[in-house]
């Protein structure tokens, strides 16, 4: 590589030009058009779990299994290109500042019901060797924002995950149960009743149900919110 090549790889990887998505010049990590074609995933959704339903009012995952959050929500639709492809670069390409294009939907957020009566924001935990590898807990930046958008304080150390656990893509339900036994812990109360679990992705919502069960555990109620729903998960 050559001087003035090096200098613009770097260039462009601290100030980005090109839009993820689409790659056109943009200034930006998403070009405008590529931001105003992002929907909230309009179908039909579970009222408790939001998981896309096609008749009814409650999911059959809600209905057979035993779920300790009461109510929760996830904005886009995992599947859409655009959503996977942010929430990789959140993820795995050290963007944990692209969370901000949340910013766009402040009105659509601050309309959910997820927010009722809510003390606090929890994000779900990550052991400590994978955010000294990944350098940053991703639901932590995405609960920062949430914070901005609602006025509602961040508590960091509610719930701590003790065990390093397995990735849980390629588990069904069960499997991703069994990997998370154990995982996680009540570290600190912070005298609320009622708390917002935050995550970046709902697939089978077992890591959510587990930090719900240990706050249940200490009578505390919790809902959810994710930036994106796997929406083809069945049991
Ligand atoms: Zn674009
Ligand atoms: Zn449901």
């Amino acid at each position: 590589m050559k001087v003035k090549d090096s200098l613009t790889f770097l260039i462009n990887f601290v100030f980005p030009n090109n839009c993820i998505v689409c790659s056109a010049k943009s200034g930006f990590y998403l070009c405008d058009k590529c931001l105003n074609s992002i929907k909230i995933y309009d179908k039909k959704r579970c009222s408790i779990c939001s998981r896309p339903i096609l008749s009814g009012d409650i999911c059959g995952v809600c209905l057979s299994t035993t779920r300790y959050y009461s109510n929760g929500y996830s904005l886009f639709n995992y599947k859409n290109d655009t959503i996977k492809k942010i929430i990789e670069f959140i993820k795995f390409f050290n963007n944990p500042k692209l969370v901000n294009f949340l910013f766009y939907f402040r009105k659509e957020i601050l309309n959910l019901a997820i927010f009722d009566g809510v003390e606090c924001i929890v994000p779900s935990p990550m052991h400590k060797d994978d955010i000294r590898a990944r350098g940053y807990n991703q639901s932590v930046s995405i609960s920062k924002v949430l914070s901005k958008i609602t006025g509602l304080p961040v508590c960091y150390d509610m719930i701590l995950k003790i065990k390093k656990t397995k990735k849980q893509v390629g588990l069904n339900y069960n499997g991703r149960k069994r990997n998370l036994s154990g995982a996680f812990q009540f570290c600190k109360s912070y005298n609320v009743k009622k708390v917002l679990i935050v995550d970046d992705v709902f697939t089978t919502g077992s890591t959510i149900n587990e930090c719900a069960k240990i706050l249940k555990s200490r009578e505390i109620e919790s809902n959810f919110f994710t930036i994106a729903i796997t929406p083809s998960y069945s049991d």
